[in-house]
């Protein structure tokens, strides 16, 4: 698919509008219409000359995504959003209100391939890569939509984007960028089942932003029966990556941990991340599981708070995440689009 110029970083933008024998303060014009005031097309890019909005037009669309559907959770908390793109494939992105912050999970992949047994959208398997300006569109459709101000961004949503690396971190710097929506770094963060290399070179990035691990079991076997990538990348790998990168970045990461009935909410599971994460600076998420069919099934409220009954007293935070918009299918690894890719 061909390049769009939503998909170029704020310096080859003004490289771009050189290349057209433009100044580069052009390029730097059209970066903040498209990633600050969030216009669809360069008819709207009202400082710009017609001739360069002609050139912007000539160039593609700057529109990536069309809104095909947008649902709100009966309480208002959250809203699904499943936006098509250029060549006919779908994307879901969920913005997630608390009363101190608007976080917006954005999707990274189409489909993936990792398999995570709990998860819907690996039940679609792998179908491409989103670029980067898909990545941050979705960011700047929800927000045009929503109307909210979004103070949050999360790579949680459909996908692993430590296997899209490339893309994930240029849309990460894009949104961070203080002539772009200027979400401040530490308020992005990526989440990973658990690329181990990846883990590492994002430990050595010059910017602050954070990092979750989908973690799901504290027991090597149990996380290779949920999370297959476990077999390439195995847990003890994974935690000495994530405390390289608390080392290197000295900030802490957080883990995600989907509480599965009978699965992974025993008090040896709880043991389990007690030993291993005691040495981590880190959080723990608990996110008790989203229904979505597939035989897996969601813990009742007194398994989840016998669960974290087991992990009082650990050097760790522990937070119980609801499953933001449970009745509309939306939490860390329980994106699927229901309406039919062609
Ligand atoms: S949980 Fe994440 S990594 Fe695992 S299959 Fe789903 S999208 Fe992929």
């Amino acid at each position: 698919m061909k390049k769009s110029l939503k998909d170029l970083s704020y310096e080859e933008i003004q490289d771009w509008a050189t290349a057209k024998g433009l100044k580069a303060f052009v390029g730097r014009q059209i970066f903040r219409w498209m990633f600050d005031k969030k216009v669809s097309s360069a008819s709207e890019m009202r400082n710009v000359s017609k001739p360069v909005r002609d050139l912007v037009d000539k160039s593609g669309d700057i529109k990536l995504l069309e809104t095909e559907k947008h649902e709100k959770s009966p309480d208002d908390s959250t809203e699904k959003f499943l936006f098509r793109c250029r060549d006919g494939q779908a994307v879901e992105t969920v913005l997630i209100r608390s009363p101190r912050r608007n976080t917006l999970c954005i999707s990274s992949q189409v489909g993936c391939a990792l398999g995570c047994v709990f998860c819907r959208t690996a039940d679609m398997g792998f179908i491409r890569d989103l670029s980067s300006g898909e990545m941050a569109e979705q960011f700047i459709q929800a927000s045009r939509i929503s109307g909210e101000h979004i103070t949050n961004v999360v790579f949680m949503g459909m996908g692993e984007p430590f296997r899209n690396y490339d893309a994930s971190i240029r849309a990460a710097v894009v949104l961070n960028h203080e002539k772009g929506p200027n979400i401040a770094a530490r308020r992005i963060t990526l989440s990973t089942s658990g690329i181990v290399p990846r883990i590492r070179e994002f430990a050595q990035l010059p910017y602050q932003f954070k990092l979750a691990i989908s973690l799901n079991a504290g027991d090597n076997a149990k996380r290779n029966l949920l999370m297959p990538v476990n077999r390439r990348y195995p847990l003890p790998g994974l935690l000495e990556a994530a405390k390289h990168y608390t080392d290197v970045s000295n900030r802490h990461v957080t883990f995600e941990y989907v509480l599965i009935r009978d699965l992974n909410d025993g008090p040896e599971d709880a043991e389990a991340l007690k030993n291993r994460l005691t040495s981590i600076p880190c959080k723990l998420n608990v996110i008790p599981f989203n229904e979505t069919g597939g035989g897996l099934e969601r813990p009742s409220d007194s398994d989840v708070k016998r669960f974290l009954s087991y992990l009082e007293n650990v050097n760790f935070a522990v937070t119980l995440r609801n499953s933001g918009g449970r009745g509309i299918h939306a939490a860390c690894g329980q994106l699927y689009h229901e309406g039919k890719t062609p």
